[in-house]
């Protein structure tokens, strides 16, 4: 009963703050401060949305270019409703279509993601070079990234050079951070005999397995970003164990699975890990 009685007078102490009938100048005042405060209320909402942006945008470009793997959750959860690939090429170097919509299916299959290709930056200028280390590779697939990942999209960068990995004629491919892959096209050419002109063009299958493997990668295989399976299927690089995997640390161009771009059992359970 007391306290029915005291919260009536907190009621009426409050409607009294508040000024129903009081003076005139209380009465302005009621019907000024609401438009202040809604006003002031939009300026903190707006600056509060710039920060998140900015906050956001700075935390993508650091995400993006973190470790390998850094970006595997994102591709499967996260607020990323679609995966973006982002395609710069040197001139010569070109990807052919086909294996480019092999690799927006094998994405989709195993992220659950819309996915789609952006080639609109054009070509990179020749460099005629032989073949690159690493450092050049990549810096200058680092001076060709345009997008940067911001809901809903998540962009993946793919960079093809039209020349070798000087550390071996057989590298095709190597993801270098969380969402930057190159792709060294001669590895994957075949020539040719030179008595009938000998032009070299890239084996279209082995392309598509290229991206799809560094793909892999980026989605954290094999173990990368998420722990192994007992007993294990990776082999601690990265790589899977089984020779006819896509993950295989060598392309085996028999296997099914390179064939056909598709991860085996055991690595899809791992990508249900994340
Ligand atoms: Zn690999």
């Amino acid at each position: 009963m007391s306290k029915s009685t005291g919260a009536a007078a907190q009621d009426a102490a409050r409607r009294r703050r508040c000024g129903v009938g009081g003076d005139g100048a209380d009465s302005n005042r009621s019907s000024r401060d609401p438009m202040v405060r809604l006003r002031t209320l939009l300026i903190l909402a707006v600056v509060a949305v710039a920060i998140l942006v900015v906050l956001t945008y700075e935390s993508n470009v650091r995400t993006d270019t973190g470790d390998v793997g850094a970006r595997a959750r994102d591709i499967h959860s996260g607020p990323y409703g679609s995966v973006g690939y982002e395609i710069d090429y040197e001139q010569g170097a070109a990807p052919d279509p086909t294996p480019v919509s092999r690799l927006l299916d094998f994405g989709h299959r195993y992220s659950g993601k819309l996915t789609f290709a952006d080639q609109t930056s054009g070509a990179i200028p020749a460099q005629g070079k032989q073949c690159y280390t690493d450092a050049q590779a990549f810096a200058i697939a680092d001076s060709h990234h345009d997008r940067i990942s911001f809901p809903p999209v998540l962009w993946l960068h793919y960079t093809f050079l039209n020349g070798y990995n000087c550390a071996s004629n057989h590298v095709a491919g190597e993801t270098y951070r969380a969402t930057s892959v190159i792709i060294f096209m001669p590895a994957l050419r075949s020539c040719g005999l030179p008595v009938i002109g000998g032009s070299c063009v890239a084996d279209q299958v082995l392309e598509a397995a290229a991206m799809a493997h560094e793909n892999g990668h980026v989605m954290g295989l094999c173990a990368i970003s998420m722990p192994d399976l007992s007993p294990p299927i990776c082999d601690g690089t990265g790589h899977a164990l089984d020779k006819m995997s896509l993950m295989a640390p060598v392309l085996d161009p028999s296997s099914p699975n390179v064939i056909n771009l598709t991860l085996e059992g055991k690595e899809v359970q791992l990508l249900n890990e994340l």
